[in-house]
């Protein structure tokens, strides 16, 4: 009897071990490249930035400085605070530049977390108007308002989406490692202290979430981003905690780059101006950064009128013809595809892509990179990047 159990923890244990080598062996090869942004591209303009982050005003372990800090090693161009339920660092945050501090909030509200920016206040009367009230002060100060992870496992958003609602997270890091398996969590774990990309093997496709993207896309504009929900903080007990992990590495990890046609001004304000219509317009795309520079990839659509970018909507007759360029760096590998509507309707592992577009409909442009799996002895599509859709209508 002793002898079976001892047999059987230790093919367990063996089990582990090895199902940990395979796990450091795969981490090694999902390095981030490095690569120079395409030639042959329009002047496209992109900034990259993080959103939804915690402070000490909230439940995260780091002050401003701590995190701009944080923000300037990733070489982030803006950040988003999204403290919950509390605007405190409106005024200390409107001052920076390098990095450009946005603050907004995480509001606790009936159907869900909201993540918004452009309230100047959030008084108890607000909280007692709920989400009708919010909507309502954000519409009026051109404001943002999001749904944070809509499919959270414990803080689903549960009410139909409000047609005010901008848009949506489809990435956030926080969720994004709570659908692991605990073996591939032990295996980035151990990893970590040898790859500062460790984090990459948690990546996962946001398959639920893509599917409520598209379908209220289908509708209306509704901006898709990508959100770290950095805290840098995992509770050990009522007084300890692990600063894990940390904002750096999860500010390198997931990022939105958005799309603008003129340099960010060097004064806050102006500059704020210009990342809010950005992000307002949905000109933008988001993903997994830890894998590669997300600027690496530069996507825009010409027609005879001139060019137009991810999250634009472009009315057309008949004769318009219409181009969908896609360039990426030649150095490495890659798997774009096409939805209309959300349904695929074109794939290519081509650098330079051009596809025609000949119907009305709102496209989608998803990117994955080709990594080397050892221990399935190939290659396997990563999902990279996602770009806000474009929209092509029919002129009346
Ligand atoms: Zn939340
Ligand atoms: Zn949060």
């Amino acid at each position: 009897m002793k002898r079976t159990l001892g047999f059987i923890i230790g093919v367990v244990l063996a089990l582990v071990l090895l199902n940990l080598l395979a796990s450091l062996l795969n981490i090694a090869f999902l390095r981030p490249w490095s690569a120079a942004p395409p030639a042959d591209s329009p002047a496209i303009h992109k900034i990259v930035g993080a959103a939804h982050i915690h402070t000490r005003h909230s439940d995260g372990s780091g002050g401003l400085q701590e995190i701009l800090t944080a923000a300037r090693s990733s070489n982030l161009d803006f950040i988003w605070i999204t403290d919950h339920n509390t605007l405190a660092l409106l005024d200390s945050g409107r001052l920076h530049r390098q990095p450009l501090v946005l603050v907004g909030a995480e509001l606790s509200l009936q159907p869900g977390h909201l993540l918004v920016y452009g309230l100047s206040q959030w008084t108890s009367e607000q909280r007692m108007g709920g989400l009708r009230g919010i909507l309502d002060s954000l519409e009026h100060r051109k404001g943002i308002a999001l749904l944070a992870h809509p499919y959270h496992p414990k803080m689903r958003w549960r009410e139909p989406v409000d047609d005010r609602i901008h848009g949506m997270e489809v990435l956030n890091a926080d969720v994004e490692w709570r659908n692991d398996r605990p073996l591939e969590m032990l295996g980035t774990l151990v990893a970590y202290p040898f790859f500062r990309h460790a984090m990459n093997f948690l990546i996962d496709y946001p398959r639920r979430e893509l599917h409520l993207w598209d379908s209220l896309s289908v509708r209306r504009r509704f901006i898709g981003i990508g959100s770290v929900d950095a805290h840098a903080k995992i509770k050990l007990s009522k007084t300890s905690y692990w600063k894990f992990p940390p904002y750096d590495r999860v500010f390198s990890l997931i990022q939105n780059v958005l799309y603008v046609r003129e340099p960010l001004a060097s004064e806050p304000e102006p500059a704020r101006r210009q990342v809010l219509e950005a992000l307002r317009a949905g000109r933008l795309a988001f993903g997994f950064a830890g894998l590669g520079d997300l600027r690496m990839a530069t996507i825009w659509l010409e027609a005879d009128t001139g060019i137009y970018l991810p999250g634009e909507t472009i009315e057309v007759d008949r004769e318009t013809s219409l181009r969908l360029h896609i360039r990426l760096p030649r150095e490495h590998q890659f798997e774009t595809y096409l939805y209309r509507d959300g349904v695929r309707i074109a794939g290519s592992r081509l650098k330079t892509i051009t596809w025609a577009i000949q119907e009305p409909g709102v496209y989608r442009v998803a990117i994955f990179q080709r990594r080397i799996r050892p221990t399935r002895f190939s290659r396997i599509p990563i999902p990279w990047l996602f770009a806000n859709p474009f929209t092509i209508r029919m002129a009346p």
